[in-house]
């Protein structure tokens, strides 16, 4: 049995006050994990305030490297010290807009695994991807660069987000039987890679324009183990309406 997730990732989004604000409404029941991604700068404040509650603290983003000459980067270990659990990796705007490749984002999963914290690895298509028929080629490309240098063990509690890049931010979400499809292929090439148990326990989370008005639909198929959730993230009753579709 896995446990439902729901995560949301507010990108470039929140103010000390809004933040404060949001905390404040959202209280989930303890049959759903939920996570809260906000920018870097805004840590601190969430843990603080979220202390105690059923909600726990990811970031947008780690580096691969654990110290050195690397301005305005942020190591997991760092993170780890401050008390996040959660860290998203390769989520599309940082492979496309900042051009990170398959082996950075694997190297970062390594990164945040071996620092005892979660990755949340983000996979999945644009659109000329899928109208190619490549999507499937994709999946298993960017998960293959992964497999390729993350042990076994680092996969213990690891997460996957499928995000197809077309439904990100576009208001256009792939049917629970879309997504389910590539759900399900993923979970067998997790069952090639790491053998049939472990990959029974990778969290699939489904993410693209996730509301609270679709959000049941996708959560109720086999493989969609939850969401992770951009713009329905920042408002606190949407994100909890999102989150209570997860509860079985
Ligand atoms: C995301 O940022 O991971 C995401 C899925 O965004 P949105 O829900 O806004 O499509």
């Amino acid at each position: 049995m896995r446990k439902p997730l729901v995560a949301g990732n507010w990108k470039l989004n929140g103010t000390l006050a809004s933040n404060r604000q949001w905390a404040s409404a959202v209280s989930p029941p303890p049959s759903v994990d939920v996570v809260v991604c906000p920018p870097a700068v805004y840590l601190p404040q969430m843990l603080d305030v979220l202390q105690g509650t059923q909600v726990l603290v990811g970031s947008q983003d780690a580096s691969e490297h654990g110290s050195g000459a690397f301005t305005g980067e942020i190591a997991a270990s760092m993170l780890d010290e401050l008390g996040v659990n959660y860290v998203i990796v390769g989520h599309s705007e940082r492979r496309s807009l900042f051009a990170e490749s398959d082996q950075r984002v694997a190297a970062k999963f390594t990164a945040v695994a071996q620092a005892q914290l979660t990755p949340i690895l983000c996979v999945g298509e644009t659109e000329e991807e899928r109208e190619a028929g490549q999507t499937e080629a994709v999946v298993q490309r960017q998960l293959s660069a992964v497999f390729d240098v993350a042990d076994k063990g680092l996969w213990q509690n690891a997460v996957i987000a499928y995000e197809p890049v077309w439904a990100i931010g576009t208001g256009r979400t792939a049917t629970p039987e879309m997504a389910q499809a590539v759900h399900k292929t993923i979970r067998d090439m997790l069952t090639e890679a790491l053998g049939e148990d472990s990959a029974q326990q990778v969290r699939l989370l489904y993410g693209g324009s996730v509301k609270p008005d679709n959000a049941k639909a996708l959560f109720e198929q086999n493989d969609i183990d939850g969401g992770l959730v951009g713009g329905a993230s920042l408002k606190a009753e949407d994100f909890m309406a999102i989150v209570a579709a997860a509860e079985e």
